[in-house]
C-alpha cells in the first residue's frame, strides 16, 4: 500500500484521535507499527508484523508489536479473527470494501477470501431486534483443493501398498 494514500491518512488520523482521547502517548513506533500494518496483505498474525518490522531494519520489541496490535484493535483500526485456532488473525478494517467471506482450511490453516455480492446483500438486510449490527465475520471451514489433492493421493499410495 502506498503510504500517502486515501486510507493511510484517515488510518493515522482515526489514531491520533484515539490516542488524544485516551491520553496515551503518540509515540513513532506505534505510528511505524501501523504503517507497517497498511503493508500486510490482508490476514497475518502477530509475528508476521514484527518479522516485517525487523525485515525493514526497524526494531521495536516483540511486547510493543502485540501491544500495539491490540491498541489499533480497540481502535477499530484492525479486525481480530480466530478462524477456528488459537493464534489470532488480523486484518485491517478499511480497504476492505464491503464485508467479505472466509473459507478457512482446516487442514493447513490457509484462509482465501470471497466476495459473495448475493449472500452479502442478504446478510446487510437482516434486522435483529434491539440490536443494530456493525459488520460481521463469516467463516467457511473445510479443506482445500491442495489438501485436498494431498489427501487423495496419500489415500491412494497406501492402497497401493496395501494391494501388494
Ligand atoms: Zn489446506
Ligand atoms: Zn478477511
Amino acid at each position: 500500500m502506498i503510504a500517502d494514500d486515501k486510507n493511510a491518512v484517515a488510518a493515522r488520523a482515526s489514531l491520533v484521535q484515539y490516542l488524544s482521547r485516551r491520553r496515551l502517548r503518540k509515540t513513532p513506533e506505534r505510528f511505524a507499527i501501523l504503517d507497517c500494518v497498511m503493508e500486510m496483505t490482508r490476514h497475518f498474525v502477530a509475528d508476521d508484523l514484527y518479522n516485517r518490522m525487523e525485515d525493514k531494519g526497524y526494531h521495536v520489541s516483540r511486547t510493543t508489536v502485540y501491544n500495539t496490535i491490540e491498541l489499533l484493535v480497540s481502535a477499530g483500526l484492525l479486525r481480530r479473527h480466530n478462524f477456528g485456532r488459537t493464534t489470532a488473525h488480523y486484518e485491517m478494517v478499511s480497504g476492505l470494501g464491503s464485508n467479505h467471506h472466509h473459507l478457512v482450511c482446516t487442514v493447513c490453516g490457509k484462509i482465501k477470501e470471497v466476495k459473495d455480492a448475493q449472500l452479502a446483500s442478504l446478510l446487510d438486510k437482516r434486522t435483529f431486534p434491539a440490536f443494530h449490527p456493525e459488520w460481521y465475520d463469516l467463516c467457511v471451514y473445510g479443506v482445500c483443493s491442495t489438501c485436498m489433492r494431498k489427501t487423495r493421493r496419500a489415500r491412494q499410495t497406501s492402497r497401493t501398498v496395501h494391494e501388494e
